[in-house]
């Protein structure tokens, strides 16, 4: 008996600019919309649901893996962030994703990257505290991306959202017509946020890891009871004995800035930054 594969999609790789430009520009032609995902690879679940998400929402995706030096404050960071090209293709076809945008970084920045930004409170604090230069690399690549691939709709996860709303930034200082998707973050059972950096944890990091998401579901509990920053820095004593905290900091959704009562915002927002071993991991939780 004759067994048929199941039909695969096959996805297109472009690493050239300007071919992808006018790859872009032909289907636009005939009123095709393009939803575009940006990653640094090794994908998972996370990933792939903003996969999944613009596949529902447009004719196209664009998926792009670009580890972009510029956002990469720590030389160390940078050389040990995995490396997954074939896996993350394959996942990507399966998925349905149309394009995979591989652009090297001498072609991404043939043309002097613009970094010098004015972000205002959203770049006070927390990562642009503890990577400086972190966001003016995440503004450059953005603003290269947008102008190059012109999407329809650019789809980003809550897991970094003070880099969301850095990309929200960017869309209004360029005036760029793309409409910017924030999209929630994909755990996994124990609520670790997925994350290409937990490739790199071992085994028994995995359990500890979740710690983190159960220090930000104690601190829903706690709103309006105990003080915003009092119930910050109990947590943060708590991560101690397994991590090596950076910040765990209770601020406004929409200014990302700490706030101390709670009558203070109606979005108070949790957010973390601890390592774990070598692993650094971020996380951020609605408190409402
Ligand atoms: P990265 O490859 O880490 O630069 O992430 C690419 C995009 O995927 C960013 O918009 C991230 O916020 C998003 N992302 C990463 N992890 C998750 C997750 N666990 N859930 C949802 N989105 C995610």
């Amino acid at each position: 008996m004759l067994l048929l594969k199941p039909d695969l999609q096959s996805m297109i790789e472009i690493s050239s600019p300007l071919k992808i430009k006018s790859h872009l520009a032909d289907l636009k032609k005939e009123g095709k919309k393009v939803g575009f995902v940006p990653t640094m690879g090794a994908l998972h679940q996370g990933h792939l649901a903003l996969i999944k998400r613009a596949k529902s929402e447009n004719d196209i995706v664009v998926c792009s893996i670009f580890v972009n030096p510029l956002q990469f404050n720590r030389k160390e960071d940078l050389e040990k962030y995995p490396n997954r090209l074939k896996e993350d293709s394959e996942m990507l076809n399966k998925v349905g994703c149309d394009l995979l945008f591989t652009p090297q970084k001498e072609e991404l920045y043939a043309e002097q990257p613009k970094t010098d930004f004015n972000f205002g409170s959203i770049a006070v604090g927390m990562e642009a505290e503890y990577r400086p230069g972190h966001f003016e690399g995440v503004a450059a690549v953005i603003e290269r991306f947008l102008s190059i691939l012109s999407p329809d709709k650019a789809y980003f996860g809550e897991k970094d959202f003070q880099q969301l709303a850095i990309v929200r930034w960017v869309k209004e200082q360029f005036n760029f017509d793309t409409e910017v998707v924030g999209c929630q973050t994909v755990r996994d059972e124990n609520g670790l946020a997925m994350s290409s950096r937990n490739y790199l944890l071992e085994e028994s990091q995995y359990l500890i890891a979740s710690e983190i998401y159960k220090l930000m579901k104690y601190c829903q509990t706690k709103v309006g009871e105990t003080a915003p920053q009092v119930l910050a820095k109990e947590c943060f004593e708590k991560l101690k004995p397994n991590f090596k905290p950076e910040y765990f900091e209770i601020v406004d959704g929409l200014t990302l800035q700490p706030i101390k009562s709670w009558e203070e915002s109606n979005q108070p927002r949790v957010f973390v930054a601890a390592y774990l071993g070598s692993v650094r991991l971020i996380d951020n939780l609605s408190l409402v």
